[in-house]
């Protein structure tokens, strides 16, 4: 198991931790299998799709309209970002890849993001590269 490590610099991001990621199952030595990528985080998410300027303002378009901010939700009673729990919520906090040949098996155009959902801030995100038996 390894930890990634990052700063997030804006209140909601998506930042592209393939490099990362691929670093990890590669120094793994696991030729064949699956890595897990998790976030420990419940403001925050794991998706998968591609780096493109305006798809990445359409995601985050796609966020601000299925959960606006400060719609009177219960949470923000006692905290100011329910907003940021219901979106990590639908996006989930972790993804599975399959490893081939030592590698994250990613389409060309996919990469692998940490969603930064109420930085910025300080995240963790664990990779665990599973071998297959
Ligand atoms: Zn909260």
């Amino acid at each position: 198991m390894e930890i990634i490590s990052i700063s997030t610099s804006r209140e909601t991001d998506f930042v592209d931790i393939t490099p990362e990621v691929e670093k990890v199952i590669t120094s793994s030595g696991i030729k064949e299998g699956v890595a897990l990528i998790y976030s420990e985080h419940t403001t925050g998410a794991i998706v998968i799709n591609e780096k493109e300027a305006g798809l990445l303002e359409d995601y985050l378009e796609l966020l601000r309209t299925l959960v606006p901010r400060g719609k009177g939700y219960m949470h923000n009673r006692i905290d100011s970002n329910a907003h940021s729990h219901l979106r990590a919520l639908i996006l989930g906090n972790e993804k599975l890849v399959p490893v081939v040949n030592f590698k994250p098996a990613l389409g060309t155009w996919q990469r692998i993001f940490f969603v930064e959902l109420d930085g910025p801030r300080r995240r963790k995100i664990i990779v665990k590269v599973l071998r297959d038996v």
